[in-house]
């Protein structure tokens, strides 16, 4: 709205003027502070971090920074049972598109269109991801790194395993990072009121008190008895593996397929135990709770994405202490 605009304006009707977009942010519902402050923090890391790098290759001392005015969440989408949250982004010298999972940032300019950016970013990401890195966030990488590192590694010896004793050694590989589980779940204190600890490397009798602790009750026998078989069956597999002589690439990735998918498993109940995590929030009943780790805190956090509860466990009600929505 221009001021020559305004100013022909001569009766009651008046078209309001265009509200500054760092004052929007007050007028969204239906988006936590914290969501839009990590895509805050996201954008105006990654343009700066861009614009740095120009100062220093063209020498010009007048690039503008960059700051984010308004960030909105437009929709979230699951495809292939991972969930996208797109966001609209305005800041002080561009437009973007910022998508979640992992977030990645696309200019509005290029990208015109929403739906063609998220085709094209689950495109992206399904091409990154088919490549081996060490799997998890910040949150796992706190205290399961070596477990992680030593699986990524037996992943890579697969890529490139074409004789026995390529394959044995991912047979190797996997128990160590098997026994490698059990120690850093151990350090990490997770475990410290337990009478007659096992031995730090007795894998099977560790894992029994991380099923243990989480998957309790009645209702969770089928589902302890089977974290249990596939922790005795893959632990004997790779066991098995280390010395066959007769081993194949088939049973290489057997083993490997197995250790990745109990470690899976088994680092979720962790990492729920870690942050006293309940199931469900204790305030909405949903099951949408989520685990992060905050390095300013330095503590595990679990989060109901629904109505915003969040802390940690409370032993006395078995509900997340609720803060601020
Ligand atoms: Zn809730």
């Amino acid at each position: 709205m221009t001021d020559k605009r305004t100013d022909e304006v001569t009766d009651d009707c008046i078209i309001p003027l265009e509200i500054p977009k760092t004052e929007l942010r007050n007028l969204v519902v239906h988006q936590s502070e914290d969501d839009v402050q990590d895509i805050v923090d996201y954008i105006e890391w990654q343009c700066n971090t861009k614009r740095e790098r120009e100062l220093e290759e063209t020498g010009k001392t007048d690039l503008e920074q960059e700051e984010v005015q308004h960030a909105e969440k437009i929709k979230t989408e699951r495809v292939i049972g991972t969930d996208y949250s797109v966001w609209d982004v305005h800041t002080n010298l561009n437009r973007w598109w910022v998508i979640t999972n992992p977030t990645n940032l696309y200019s509005q300019v290029l990208m015109p269109s929403l739906d063609y950016t998220l085709s094209f970013h689950i495109g992206l990401m399904a091409r990154v991801q088919a490549r081996r890195e060490i799997a998890g966030a910040d949150e796992l990488h706190e205290f399961l790194s070596t477990t992680q590192r030593k699986i990524y590694q037996a992943q890579l010896t697969f890529d490139s395993a074409d004789e026995i004793e390529d394959f044995q050694a991912i047979g190797l590989q996997c128990r160590e990072a098997m026994i490698s589980f059990t120690r850093e779940v151990v350090a990490a204190g997770l475990f410290d009121d337990i009478e007659d600890p096992p031995k730090k490397g007795d894998f099977l009798s560790w894992s029994e008190h991380v099923i243990g602790a989480r998957a309790a009750g009645g209702a969770a026998e089928y589902v302890r008895g089977y974290l249990k078989a596939i922790c005795q069956k893959s632990w004997q597999l790779a066991n098995w593996l280390t010395h066959a002589k007769n081993a194949t690439r088939a049973d290489a990735a057997l083993c490997l397929s197995a250790t990745e998918h109990l470690t899976h498993e088994l680092i979720s109940l962790a990492l729920k135990s870690k942050s006293r995590s309940p199931e469900q929030c204790g305030r909405c009943n949903s099951f949408k709770v989520n685990v992060t780790w905050r390095p300013d805190e330095e503590e595990y956090i679990a989060l109901c994405e629904m109505c915003g509860a969040e802390g940690n466990w409370n032993a006395s009600s078995e509900v997340p202490t609720a803060d601020e929505p």
